[in-house]
């Protein structure tokens, strides 16, 4: 039995530990492929228009490195905290695919461009063996009981990002992928999405069996086919019961050392065996000859390092130091374009004593009204050009009573809109908070007149009195101070 935390319960004394490891493959959006000048993009173009000599892998055509995509390999070697290697060579891997057109692939094994990185998870340090340069392959696509070859893809460039076994659950892969997805949509090297393909995603996986006779390993199984972050969470879940239930029920299977590949299968939401695992000398990797040596000397990676925006964890350590929850630092620190927004209007106050509440006040703008206007509206709602002016006149109007919070999520939207200060929009729309006794007991007496019902509620239940305030608020149109408007019901009540 499998706890739902992925954990299993102890029996005969038994502890168990997953060990789980990730590679992830992205494909870079540069404009042309890693060794020839085609059009990199393959989704949504006919097959097989964006090749040539040397993407079809037709003898005697010699690749050239793409500097920009060997440039943002170590863009994110730096964004993943790595030592970059300054000499690198490219190798090829040997192997017989239809889509392979070459039957090897271009590859890194032993001089990566960027090696020993490390992702911070809730606190918890997932080492990153290595970020190496690749090519992608063409695509297979199978039809009835014919295969049809498209090379499109052949020689899109790839990164590989491999993490040590650190990750202990299928909770903690899924938040490390979605750490990883952020930091390259950061440094805008992909669109990392996985459900396109542009993100694709192996887990590897055993576990370590402690029991009264000894420390045991479970068979080293890697997944194949896991097309959503979902799918990468459920496959390991699996996985993980599967083993354990396969290390109780067949002793022999005690440290052995067989690896194996498996495929998951989303509908039937399972890992089936595929094949037994060649080992890496298989691959006969030697130096590519048509290659030289690519050397970056220590001031390019400085000026490529200098590229390198504010990351997300360094934002979000940045905004709880301005007091703001985990909750709201994490939201903010979601996407660079919204971040960077929230970044350049909390400046309007910075230095000033009230900055804190202001930061407080602008994310609560962001988390709910500047959020929903961009779900709606996705692309056209341009957030950069929100106006710090108008945030920091809002806040002084809000702090001074002049108008409610629920009135300052109205306007803001609108002063976008209109390029008008949000206080001004408020002034003509009437909805400056009232807090003058004589207009709130005009309103309180409308609210009591016409709701008798409520009223006979609120004397048997005085908590009801929260309906008769939104009443109030509503006759109001949000403009009234809800604090006073509530004492003035309860003394009109009385
Ligand atoms: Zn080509």
């Amino acid at each position: 039995m499998l706890l739902l935390n992925g954990e299993v319960p102890p029996k005969n004394n038994m502890k168990t530990t997953p060990i789980i490891g990730l590679e992830v493959h992205v494909e870079l959006k540069t404009k042309s492929k890693m060794f020839c000048s085609c059009d990199a993009n393959h989704f949504h173009v006919e097959p097989n228009t964006h090749t040539c000599p040397v993407c079809l892998g037709l003898p005697g055509a010699l690749p050239v490195p793409n500097k920009k995509a060997c440039e943002w390999c170590i863009k994110l070697g730096l964004a993943l905290d790595c030592t970059i290697n300054e000499e690198t060579f490219f190798e090829r891997k040997n192997y017989f695919y239809p889509d392979l057109a070459k039957s090897y692939q271009i590859t890194q094994l032993q001089k990566p461009f960027a090696i020993n990185g490390k992702l911070n998870i809730d606190g918890h340090e997932i080492r990153i063996n290595r970020a190496h340069m690749e090519e992608d392959t063409g695509k297979s696509i199978h039809i009835d009981a014919s295969t049809l070859l498209d090379f499109n893809r052949s020689g899109v460039p790839l990164v590989e990002i491999v993490s040590e076994p650190d990750i202990q659950s299928a909770q903690e892969a899924k938040k490390y992928l979605n750490k990883i997805q952020q930091v390259i949509r950061y440094i805008g090297i992909s669109d990392a999405d996985i459900e396109k393909g542009s993100m694709r995603c192996e887990p590897t996986i055993n576990i370590k069996v402690e029991d009264e006779t000894g420390v045991y390993y479970t068979p080293l199984a890697e997944i194949k086919n896991v097309a959503s972050l979902t799918g990468v969470e459920n496959a390991i879940d699996y996985e993980i019961k599967r083993q354990i239930d396969q290390y109780q029920s067949d002793k022999i299977t005690k440290n052995s050392t067989n690896k194996t590949t498996r495929g998951w299968d989303a509908d039937k939401n399972q890992t089936f065996l595929q094949r037994e695992k060649e080992g890496s000398a298989d691959y006969r990797y030697f130096p590519e000859p048509d290659i030289p040596p690519v050397i970056f000397s220590k001031d390019q990676i400085e000026e490529i390092k200098k590229t390198l925006p504010e990351l997300p964890d360094a934002k979000i350590a940045k905004y709880k130091s301005y007091d703001l929850s985990d909750y709201d630092a994490n939201l903010l620190a979601e996407d660079l374009s919204f971040s960077n927004a929230f970044d350049a209007i909390v400046q309007a106050l910075i230095g000033k004593p009230e900055f804190n509440e202001f930061a407080k006040f602008t994310a609560n703008l962001f988390s709910g009204a500047i959020r929903q206007k961009l779900n709606e509206t996705q692309e056209s709602f341009d957030i950069s050009k929100l106006s710090g002016e108008y945030f920091s006149n809002l806040f002084k109007a809000v702090k001074n009573s002049e108008i409610s919070s629920s009135v300052a999520k109205q306007v803001i939207v609108e002063s976008y809109e209109t390029a008008k200060d949000p206080v001004e929009i408020a002034k003509e729309k009437g909805l400056i908070q009232v807090s003058d006794t004589a207009s709130l007991e005009q309103f309180a007496k409308e609210v009591i007149e016409a709701n008798s019902k409520a009223v006979e509620d609120y004397r048997k239940n005085p908590l009801a009195i929260g309906f008769l305030v939104g009443q109030l608020m509503k006759v109001s149109k949000g403009s009234a101070n809800p604090q006073l408007a509530k004492e003035i019901l309860e003394k009109l009540l009385k």
